[in-house]
């Protein structure tokens, strides 16, 4: 909707296309500006985006039927950077955004490694729960941030309709949480990461590994992490202490682990120095209790049965 609207605000002729007619303008006087070259710039980055891409053919294991799904080609993204929750931010082109697969015949969604996983009692949960409200949606050439959330969001509806491992739920979460990060919403990214940590700390304790290609010691310190992200300081130590004093672990892990631990200390000594101000921070105190409530009821259900 939102595309159609954007592309009618710039372009005098869109609608017309399947009449024949394929003309790009915004202007029916103006002479050729600035401003129309930034747009053909825009355009032609666009294609480049496009051209990343490709149609992969994919058969549904719930419905068995075939249909082609957005894939970016190998070597495509750019990686730029890395967050410490293993959140990796690329240029070129973004590959969470490319993520979830769904089947436009009956609305089976999983994360990619996920979908040929099925076994037969979820298939039955599907075509019972799913295929009869599943309304088909074309999602367009390219993808974007918004898209990604409602697909995301489709993935994680499905793992809790069929009941699949916590790990999946938390691993929607945790790449929920980062879509929202990329929008800079904060509340939101909050309330995923504190569903992926509620998620990994089950799975922790129930789930062989690996858990999506992670080993135990990097369960564990993502768990801190995700602890650290969320603000319970005393629990993110409590599992990076037990990443850095299992002999097995790796330095590379153990170094990001000290980083995280230092980052604490640095915070909680700068909240020692600030303490004098009290009144405000009591406040503070009582309305983040409020949200967690909140939070906490609308994803009750989630994670517990
Ligand atoms: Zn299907």
């Amino acid at each position: 909707m939102d595309t159609n609207q954007n592309s009618s605000n710039s372009d005098i002729f869109s609608g017309i296309e399947k009449l024949g007619f394929n003309i790009n303008t915004s202007s029916l006087y103006e002479e050729k500006s600035d401003q129309t070259k930034d747009e053909t710039k825009a355009k032609n980055e666009e294609v480049d985006e496009a051209s990343l891409l490709y149609d992969k053919e994919q058969k549904c294991p719930a419905c068995e039927s075939y249909f082609k799904v957005r894939s970016v080609k190998t070597n495509a993204p750019r990686l730029v950077s890395r967050d410490s929750d293993f959140f990796i931010h690329y240029s070129n082109i973004n590959p969470y955004f490319y993520d979830v697969y769904i089947c436009p015949n009956c609305g089976y969604a999983s994360l990619k490694r996920d979908f040929e996983k099925l076994r037969q009692h979820q298939i039955e949960k599907i075509k019972s729960d799913i295929t009869p409200k599943w309304k088909k949606k074309y999602y367009g050439i390219t993808y974007d941030v918004d898209v990604a959330i409602e697909r995301y969001k489709l993935a994680l509806l499905n793992y809790f309709v069929i009941e699949s491992k916590d790990s999946s739920k938390a691993m929607s979460c945790l790449k929920l949480a980062w879509m929202y990060r990329l929008k800079n919403d904060q509340q939101n990214e909050s309330l995923f990461l504190s569903q992926a940590l509620e998620g990994f700390n089950r799975a922790f304790f129930s789930e062989d590994f690996p858990i999506y290609g992670m080993d135990r010691y990097t369960v564990m310190y993502l768990i801190g992490e995700l602890y650290k992200r969320t603000g319970d300081f005393d629990n993110a130590m409590k599992w990076f202490s037990k990443v850095l004093t299992t002999p097995s672990v790796s330095e590379r892990l153990k170094d990001l682990t000290r980083d995280q631990k230092d980052y604490i200390n640095e915070i909680e000594a700068s909240q020692a120095k600030a303490s004098s101000a009290d009144t405000d921070d009591i406040t503070a105190n009582t309305e983040k209790e409020n949200t967690d409530t909140k939070k906490r009821g609308f994803f009750s259900s989630l994670f517990k049965k």
